[in-house]
């Protein structure tokens, strides 16, 4: 499968920032291979989608509703009326910050699929968890509670070790891969045959300096994306970094 790569910007941008992003984009050269993903704030939607070339255009969250007085949510249909082709769910930072349970996330992953959105449905350990070398547990768990009626078809699982987003720390690539192949033997358990067609990306710290040797584990099929995808140049190492490990 082509690799896949994710921008994550997180509540960061402003309309300067996409100018210059999308200039600098369009000097570089085109990318073959890769499905590269931009996933700015959500209110940036339909400028990012004008001023930048080449990307499908993601969200970082959906309701888990399909409407109501829901003050502030948005629901899948808009992003997909937006012209969004993906969308992130169960964020660590969803998770932590916002209390969302798996059950929720399974719930968002559900409604996005039904409107034609591949879900990025994030998992990942704690430090601690990590520590008490309790990771494949907790992710197995975790991965199954937020894949409840979820169908296979368009979705991605994104493995991002909680320890790793932000730090600086990224995990190794044996760790990395140790880890994607406990979710895709989780997926085939789910899903039978069908599991194996799932996309399984890595986050935390992923940089142009790392992304080579992580894209060269057999288990990883792509990244999802932080502060690097904040310069077009930056993302772009990455996300060339993805086409040439798929290739
Ligand atoms: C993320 O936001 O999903 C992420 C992995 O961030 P960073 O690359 O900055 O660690």
């Amino acid at each position: 499968m082509a690799g896949l790569v994710i921008a994550n910007w997180k509540m960061h941008g402003s309309l300067e920032l996409i100018a210059e992003f999308a200039q600098e984009w369009r000097e570089l050269p085109q990318l073959s291979g890769v499905n590269v993903v931009l996933c700015p704030p959500a209110p940036y939607l339909g400028v990012v989608s004008e001023a930048v070339e080449g990307i499908v255009l993601g969200a970082q969250n959906s309701a888990d509703r399909v409407e109501g007085a829901l003050t502030g949510e948005v629901s899948s249909q808009m992003l997909s009326e937006l012209g969004c082709g993906y969308v992130i769910i169960g964020h660590s930072e969803r998770r932590s910050l916002f209390s969302e349970t798996d059950a929720q996330v399974a719930v968002k992953a559900q409604l996005a699929i039904a409107q034609g959105l591949h879900a990025v449905v994030c998992v990942g350990e704690t430090l601690e968890h990590r520590d008490a070398d309790q990771q494949d547990k907790v992710v197995s768990e975790q991965l199954l509670g937020s894949l409840a009626e979820v169908p296979w078809e368009k979705l991605v699982v994104a493995y991002e070790p909680v320890w790793a987003i932000g730090t600086g720390r990224t995990a190794t690539p044996a760790q990395a891969e140790a880890m994607h192949g406990v979710i895709k033997g989780c997926l085939r358990g789910h899903f039978g045959d069908a599991g194996a067609d799932i996309p399984v990306i890595y986050g935390g710290s992923v940089k142009p300096e790392n992304a080579g040797v992580l894209f060269e584990c057999d288990n990883i099929d792509g990244a999802l994306v932080g502060g690097a995808s904040l310069n077009a140049n930056s993302f772009w190492h990455i996300a060339s970094a993805a086409s040439a490990g798929r290739a």
